[in-house]
């Protein structure tokens, strides 16, 4: 099945969102497959009951959080020992979530990772997270912010406390299923 990874930095709210599009109708989860490392995986089969198929559509590939360590070569240590040889190598790799937060200026290791996407040519989406946290105004403020710095035209706004936008990133994530 393909596999969606989501990475962001440490409170940026990835836990939050991944439960957040589990917890919805649309897909449920059956089993960890399997935990490498620090990579968490979730399959989700689709449909419900009787007709929940066998086999996964989609695994979830929840990333470890970056950003604390302060090192600036790297966005983390774990880098380059792991995390950047799943994104490059996973065959089954069909899109990256990278989450930004929404309510914070842009993060260079935010930058460092969305260019690192563009200079693969690796499939990935921009996420921000937390829209629900300030005013529609602040909100397109700092989208604003975050799409000039991080040099990115789509970033697309979720919330995980009023589920507003999880639908369109179903959408997005459904149109890569099998
Ligand atoms: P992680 O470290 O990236 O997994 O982040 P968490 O999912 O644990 O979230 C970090 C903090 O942000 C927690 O206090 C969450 O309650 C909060 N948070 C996460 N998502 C949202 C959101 O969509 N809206 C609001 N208001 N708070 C959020």
């Amino acid at each position: 099945a393909p596999e969606v990874a989501f990475l962001g930095r440490s409170n940026v709210g990835k836990s939050s969102l991944i439960n957040a599009l589990l917890g919805s109708k649309e897909a449920h989860t059956s089993s960890t497959p399997g935990r490498t490392r620090a990579i968490n995986f979730f399959a989700l089969h689709e449909g419900s009951g009787n007709n929940k198929k066998a086999r996964p559509t989609l695994i979830f590939a929840d990333l470890p959080g970056y950003g604390y360590a302060k090192i600036s070569k790297s966005i983390s240590s774990e880098w380059p020992t792991f995390i950047e040889p799943y994104l490059a190598e996973r065959d089954q790799l069909a899109l990256a979530v990278c989450l930004v937060d929404t309510n914070i200026p842009p993060q260079p290791s935010d930058t460092q990772l969305i260019h690192y996407f563009q200079q693969m040519q690796r499939p990935y989406l921009v996420v921000g997270t937390k829209a629900d946290r300030v005013s529609k105004n602040v909100l397109n403020k700092n989208m604003a912010a975050l799409r000039k710095v991080h040099e990115i035209d789509d970033i697309l706004p979720v919330s995980a406390k009023t589920n507003d936008g999880i639908p369109q990133l179903w959408q997005r994530l459904h149109a890569l299923a099998e």
